[in-house]
């Protein structure tokens, strides 16, 4: 974790020196080429262009390696407002279709013009989500291609947005690295000198964090699929987290994160049973482990009610393994409702009560919070790499590593 947040650090502040001088280097290649007075030969206008295409792609490749350190550091601050997707759709649709111009490759948004669909979500994020698809869809098509949006609300209350593109696709081979940071499957030097490979790592944090899915399909040859989920604004099964819910404490906030993601990715009812039996338990196991770093972190800053929240974790983490026992046994959809309810319930009830309550206590503390936090770490990781017996292994269960 440290050296995470040290390499986020080294990256956003890299970014903010590299950004000057750039600007200087791509101001001056510009002024050189448009200044009347003193016009160019047209090789020295080669290459001042040669000069300010490279300034430019490394100009993007410096804005969204901050972007992701940004989001890599403090997640993303996420702003909620009801937003019809079909606007969004139709402006970066509008934005992105110059980009294909001379390329004779062409937008259809078969969208828009459908019923509306009503989003809560984040506007600016929302746009940046799709930009990142469509050029996607625009660079690494055929010369004369098309790209196709389409869009449909699914029963689980998402909106499923897909960009199709007339591609060469991606290799089967290649699937499993697309989301990856860095990742250019093209070796094409046209196309390379267009991209950096970070555009769809940041594009599935977004989505994520959202409380949204990311996926493709692709055949070489034909085309790729990249398709978005994110919820209604009719869905209430989601949560997504914004500052509004910050206690003030990184690992705490970062607890819930987590939880609110796994409780999202049980409120998909396609998932199968087995899917569902390893969600709860890495979500039992993460509850624990919250509880254990959350009453660390109270008692090393003075909580005068630590002794009832404990017994509040206790009951609820004995109500959870009661309802979960059930379900294992029964796979009941209702259960799995009530359970899921019973979680949304508590998780935010938990956050917006109690543990807003604790964080005056926390002020002034970080340093001995990070202490603490760091010793249940290493405690964990002793006793997974050390000899497993039967103790150990139930010490392990009971502390739901992460
Ligand atoms: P880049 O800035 O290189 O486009 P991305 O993270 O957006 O970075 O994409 C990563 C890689 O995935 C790209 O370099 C490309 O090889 C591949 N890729 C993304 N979208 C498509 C697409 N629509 N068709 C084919 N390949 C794609």
């Amino acid at each position: 974790e440290k050296a995470n947040k040290a390499k986020s650090e080294f990256l956003s502040s890299m970014s903010h020196e590299l950004r000057t001088p750039l600007n200087a280097i791509l101001g001056f290649s510009q002024f050189l080429q448009l200044n009347p007075k003193e016009p160019l030969s047209p090789p020295q206008n080669e290459y001042v262009e040669l000069i300010r295409t490279g300034g430019d792609h490394l100009l993007e490749l410096v804005n969204e390696v901050l972007d992701l350190a940004r989001i890599e550091a403090d997640g993303v601050h996420l702003s909620l407002e009801d937003v019809t997707a079909g606007e969004i759709v139709a402006n970066c649709v509008d934005l992105t279709a110059p980009l294909g111009e001379s390329r004779g490759i062409r937008i259809v948004d078969k969208f828009t013009a459908g019923p509306p669909v009503f989003l809560h979500t984040d506007r600016l994020r929302f746009r940046q989500i799709l930009i990142n698809l469509l050029s996607n869809a625009v660079k690494y098509n055929k010369d004369g291609g098309t790209v196709t949006v389409e869009g449909r609300e699914t029963g689980e209350g998402f909106l499923h947005l897909s960009v199709t593109d007339t591609g060469n696709g991606i290799a089967r081979k290649d699937f499993s690295s697309v989301f990856q940071m860095f990742t250019r499957l093209e070796a094409d030097s046209r196309v390379a000198r267009e991209g950096t490979g970070i555009g769809l790592t940041v594009t599935k944090l977004l989505v994520e964090q959202m409380a949204g899915r990311i996926g493709f399909e692709s055949d070489v040859g034909t085309g790729s699929t990249f398709w978005v989920e994110l919820p209604l604004a009719s869905n209430e099964e989601v949560l997504i987290w914004t500052e509004a819910l910050s206690v003030g404490v990184e690992a705490i906030d970062e607890d819930h994160r987590t939880l609110f993601s796994l409780l999202n990715r049980l409120s998909r009812r396609s998932a199968d049973d087995a899917v569902v039996d390893r969600i709860i338990e890495e979500l039992i196991g993460y509850i624990r482990y919250h509880f254990r770093r959350e009453e660390a972190v109270m008692e090393v800053s003075g909580y005068p009610d630590l002794k009832d929240h404990r017994g509040l974790h206790r009951d609820l983490a004995a109500r959870v393994n009661d309802l979960a026992g059930t379900l294992r046994k029964e796979h009941n959809p209702e259960m799995l409702h009530h359970l899921r309810k019973f979680l949304r319930q508590w998780l935010i009830g938990h956050i917006m009560k109690v543990d807003t309550e604790m964080s005056p206590y926390t002020k002034d503390k970080a340093r001995e919070i990070r202490r603490v936090l760091e010793d249940i770490e290493k405690a964990d990781s002793e006793i997974s790499q050390s000899p497993k017996d039967e103790e150990q292994e139930n010490r392990l269960a009971l502390g739901g590593v992460k």
